[in-house]
């Protein structure tokens, strides 16, 4: 497996894999994109080898005409080389700015796919990785590197453009300079390997407080960004903790700035360095080509068309050298995005499918530790639950109910002892074929800003069966509610998106929620704490009417409202990371001295 914190990977590594990446994505998604390059290559090469020469020759005839020369000799000469300079200036410029525009545009499209295939991954990765801060880090370092850092796909063809263009200028510049002043190319080659030295160390510097300032950024995004969003109001009102909240940002935004300031003082004196050798070069340059002008070793033609070539060349060399660069830095931006489209899995995937038939559901010795904790939380749990057996979970806080739920789910793979599902391995299947055993009702479920029908219906809601749909509402008790809703089952949940949306109550939310489960319409249903928020009566009704609900189903029930129990065949008491006692209502609720006979005589003396 890669090492996460392998950070060093060779830059040739990085450039190979982005410039691949980036290329195909061009070529396969869009590639008129290359048409639009050349063109504006063809364009811009044209405007400056021309608009260094022409420039010659008209200085040429204008020293002849000065000199005494009849400007009618000279009159249809300067007018077509004037004439030239303005198209060419024209056209090119006309061209260039049409090119930018589709490019500019090009760039946001491929933005947004980019983004879109990052939430898509995000989305899918391993649950376990939802909660690994290297994996978090990752997905911010990506989220930030695939965007404004590197441009993105049009911002690496971008750097590759400019590169293609200065080169093919360069070639022309040079085939010029090299006839009548070579010293030039000497003077402008050696200080821009200085320049490339100092600029170098600076983009050194950069990449360095980009990596660093990845976690601190994805900190101060949750203070600025969740923080401020309207579901954590109440909390931080009534708890009275803008002040502590404040303190925290406060906290990292000093981490920020001192990230930046350290950038700042360790690349002034590379820019300063610069700005010396600059200085040097050009007064070097004049001096060497107004001396050939003196000696009339080169015409004033000449002068000018040199000064303007060593300048081109300079900037043609310049903008190479810090193009590839600029473009090593982009990569190692965009780097980070193929890392996280390439995390490594948590867990192993299988393939196989899930059968059609009944299924028995086995825990054989069963131990787990959460991902970097060396505490069980579980430990030689075996359990073996039938088709269609409902079992209920009680147990304290703490005591394992809901980590048991996410190891049956695959949410997390087992440390100890293995999961098996008619008798197979649970590892063996595929992710997808598996997960749709379940339909499960989180305590801490979500519902989307959607629209109701969808956040019922959700991996169906495009074709969504509207008779199902308002089914479920109606079995989890809340198809009453949501027909008073101005827009029915398109209703949006949230006003997010649109201020007829609803925000509905926590026990209308949680029967949504299993009217979710219910619409899934898989073998087994799991509800963890169903009724937690729900009133007495509604939690009557759901009791009353489980069987109904769930049919001949398998379904796992975590209460802690032990009257609910006897309406299951099995009851399963988690304690000391294990299960403790195991049997039917019946069976343990007079065991003497058992937890659950305990715990329902406890709770027994409210509802007598
Ligand atoms: P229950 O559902 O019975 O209340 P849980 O299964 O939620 O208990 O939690 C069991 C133990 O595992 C608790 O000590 C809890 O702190 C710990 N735990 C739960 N989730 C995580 C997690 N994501 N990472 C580390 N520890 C966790």
């Amino acid at each position: 497996m890669r090492s996460v914190a392998d950070t060093k990977t060779k830059t040739s590594q990085k450039l190979r894999s982005v410039l691949g990446f980036v290329l195909k994505t061009a070529w396969k998604k869009r590639p008129a994109l290359f048409a639009v390059y050349l063109l504006q290559l063809t364009a811009e090469v044209a405007r400056t080898m021309l608009l260094m020469i022409l420039p010659k020759y008209l200085i040429e005839a204008f020293v002849a005409v000065a000199g005494g020369a009849p400007f009618s000799e000279y009159r249809s000469r300067i007018v077509g080389i004037v004439a030239a300079i303005v198209c060419v200036t024209f056209f090119a410029s006309l061209i260039s700015s049409g090119c930018g525009h589709i490019r500019t545009a090009l760039g946001e499209w491929f933005n947004r796919c980019l983004s879109e295939q990052l939430a898509d991954h995000a989305m899918a990765m391993d649950y376990e990785h939802t909660e690994d801060p290297a994996a978090l880090d990752q997905l911010n370092k990506a989220r930030e590197g695939a965007d404004w850092y590197s441009g993105g796909v049009e911002g690496i063809l971008q750097g590759l453009y400019a590169i293609v263009l200065n080169a093919a200028v360069i070639v022309g510049v040079v085939t010029i300079v090299v006839m009548g002043c070579p010293w030039l190319l000497v003077i402008q080659g050696a200080s821009l390997l200085l320049i490339g030295w100092f600029n170098y160390r600076n983009n050194k510097i950069e990449v360095q407080s980009f990596l660093a300032l990845a976690a601190v950024n994805r900190k101060f995004g949750y203070y600025f960004y969740q923080l401020a969003d309207f579901r954590y109001g109440k909390d931080i009102r009534l708890y009275d903790s803008v002040d502590m909240m404040g303190e925290k940002a406060a906290r990292e935004n000093k981490n920020m700035f001192l990230i930046w300031k350290r950038q700042a003082t360790e690349t002034r004196k590379n820019s300063l360095a610069m700005d010396v050798v600059n200085t040097l070069r050009d007064g070097g340059s004049y001096f060497y080509i107004g001396f050939l002008t003196i000696k009339g070793a080169i015409t004033l033609g000449d002068f000018s068309m040199y000064s303007s070539a060593a300048g081109t060349f300079y900037w043609g060399v310049w903008s190479i050298v810090n193009g590839v660069q600029e473009i090593v830095k982009r990569c190692s931006y965009l780097y980070e995005y193929l890392q996280f489209l390439d995390y490594p899995a948590a867990m192993e995937k299988g393939t196989e499918p899930v059968g059609e038939d009944e299924h028995v559901i086995e825990f054989r010795d069963v131990g787990f530790r959460y991902p970097r904790s060396e505490t069980y939380v579980l430990r030689h749990v075996n359990l073996t639950i039938r088709s269609g057996e409902h079992l209920s979970i009680v147990g304290l806080n703490g005591a394992g109910k809901t980590t048991f739920i996410k190891l049956l789910c695959r949410l997390y793979d087992v440390t100890e002892g293995e999961i098996l599902v008619d008798g197979k391995n649970i590892k063996r299947y595929s992710d997808e074929e598996y997960r749709k055993l379940f339909a499960v009702v989180f305590q801490d479920f979500r519902l989307f800003a959607f629209s109701l029908k969808e956040n019922v219906a959700l991996q169906d809601s495009e074709h969504a069966d509207l008779a199902r749909v308002e089914e479920a509402l109606r079995l989890s008790g809340v198809y009453d509610d949501t027909i008073k809703l101005e827009k029915g089952m398109d209703t949006m949940i949230y006003k997010s998106f649109d201020e007829t949306g609803t925000e509905l109550s926590g026990g209308q939310k949680q029967k949504v929620a299993i009217s979710r489960a219910l619409y899934k319409n898989a073998p087994v249903v799991i509800l963890d704490e169903p009724t937690a928020a729900l009133d007495p009566v509604a939690e009557y009704e759901i009791y009353r009417r489980f069987h109904e609900l769930v049919g001949g189903k398998t379904a796992l029930y975590i209460s802690h409202r032990l009257s609910s129990c006897k309406f299951c065949d099995h009851i399963a008491v988690f304690a000391d990371d294990t299960i403790k006692e195991y049997g039917t209502h019946a069976e343990l609720v007079n065991k003497p001295g058992g937890i659950y006979a305990e715990m329902f005589a406890a709770q027994a003396q409210y509802y007598v």
